[in-house]
């Protein structure tokens, strides 16, 4: 058994390089490397430091495997094949370009591949779910940021590889990403046995917002010691086309000076869309409002109770009162 795992291992080594050495150096990676030095402004260092790859369309990873007589078991297991009817027929990630995933110990231990067309409806696919390959385990990237979040870089968790390249290309190199799935008690269990500050830096859309207010609770829960920052970006961008469109200066400054409290990213979250000069509204916001602060510090509490007074006119007695109320009827 160990010894089959270290052959899939090794076929997951040689197809990392395989890959990486078609993107780089010839004819069939151009389209794809021209596609990551234009379109995703990385450079060759980056793109080799991240060891991406290019899945060409003519099967050569199972030609390779063919080549070196590689046990039928241990390709089958690998899940870098497609199968029909029982055999093997070709490269799972055919003209995708690929991201190798390490595990904590920085063993690949599986792939993820991007589309090149827009218009592909699955725009990444990845490894199955395999004893190798577990979404819900593996952060990516972290065997890197490891090192640097115990030498005191700050963890930030994003959503995508190319917000966590991105991070690092700002000097963030504590940066991991979940993989198109949500935040999972595991993840939090790696990252909070490295650090007591987690920072979440999810897309400025609804779905980084709805991600944002899974996993505040979840951390708060699974690692209370843990103090968490959020980052919130503008105009729908995620960290990386903060990078490509906004500049890399830019990015530094969202991750180093935009960090706001759960609390104060949590009622912004709650004004989002709202008119707060419309009574209705503003009645609406408060009940947002109401269970973010039955979670806060009291000092949290009484700082944005004065706030909200100063910001909408409401007395602070009134809103003390209510919130008193919400407090009765919801004992936290
Ligand atoms: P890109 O910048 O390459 O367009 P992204 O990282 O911004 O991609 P999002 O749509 O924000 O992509 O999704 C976040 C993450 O969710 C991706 O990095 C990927 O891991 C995962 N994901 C997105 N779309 C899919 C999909 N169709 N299948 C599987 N995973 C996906
Ligand atoms: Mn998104
Ligand atoms: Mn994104
Ligand atoms: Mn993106």
């Amino acid at each position: 058994r160990q010894e089959k795992f270290q052959k899939i291992y090794d076929l997951y080594d040689a197809a990392q390089k395989l890959y990486t050495h078609i993107l780089l150096n010839t004819t069939a990676g151009e389209q794809a490397l021209a596609y990551l030095k234009d379109d995703r402004q990385l450079d060759e260092d980056t793109i080799k430091r991240y060891a991406l790859g290019y899945v060409p369309s003519n099967n050569v990873l199972l030609s390779y495997a063919r080549e070196h007589n590689i046990d039928e078991k241990v390709l089958a297991e690998s899940e870098l094949f497609i199968e029909r009817d029982g055999e093997l027929v070709r490269d799972r990630f055919s003209n995708r370009v690929l991201w190798p995933i390490r595990n904590e110990r920085g063993q690949v231990v599986g792939f993820s591949g991007r589309s090149l067309d827009p218009d592909n409806p699955a725009k990444y696919m990845n490894s199955p779910e395999s004893p190798f390959f577990n979404k819900g385990k593996l952060l990516y990237n972290l065997d890197q940021a490891k090192g640097n979040i115990r030498s005191g870089q700050k963890a930030m968790i994003f959503e995508g590889f190319m917000d966590v390249i991105s991070a690092d290309l700002a000097g963030a190199g504590g940066a991991v990403a979940t993989m198109g799935t949500a935040l999972t008690p595991d993840h939090v269990a790696a990252l909070s046995k490295l650090t007591d500050q987690i920072t979440l830096v999810y897309d400025g859309d609804a779905a980084g917002q709805k991600a944002a207010k899974h996993s505040i609770p979840l951390i708060r829960e699974q690692a209370p010691q843990v103090e968490i920052g959020v980052i919130s970006l503008a105009d729908n961008r995620d960290p990386d086309e903060v990078r490509r469109e906004l500049g890399l200066e830019a990015l530094k400054q969202a991750l180093e000076q935009s960090v706001q409290t759960p609390t104060e990213y949590l009622i912004g979250a709650a004004k989002a869309g709202k008119n707060l000069s419309n009574q209705a509204q503003y009645l609406d916001f408060l009940k947002e409002v109401w269970p973010v602060l039955n979670t806060a510090s009291p000092v949290e509490q009484d700082y944005f109770l004065k706030k909200m007074a100063e910001d909408y006119g409401s007395s602070l007695e009134s809103l003390q009162s209510e919130f008193a109320t919400y407090q009765q009827e919801h004992p936290a």
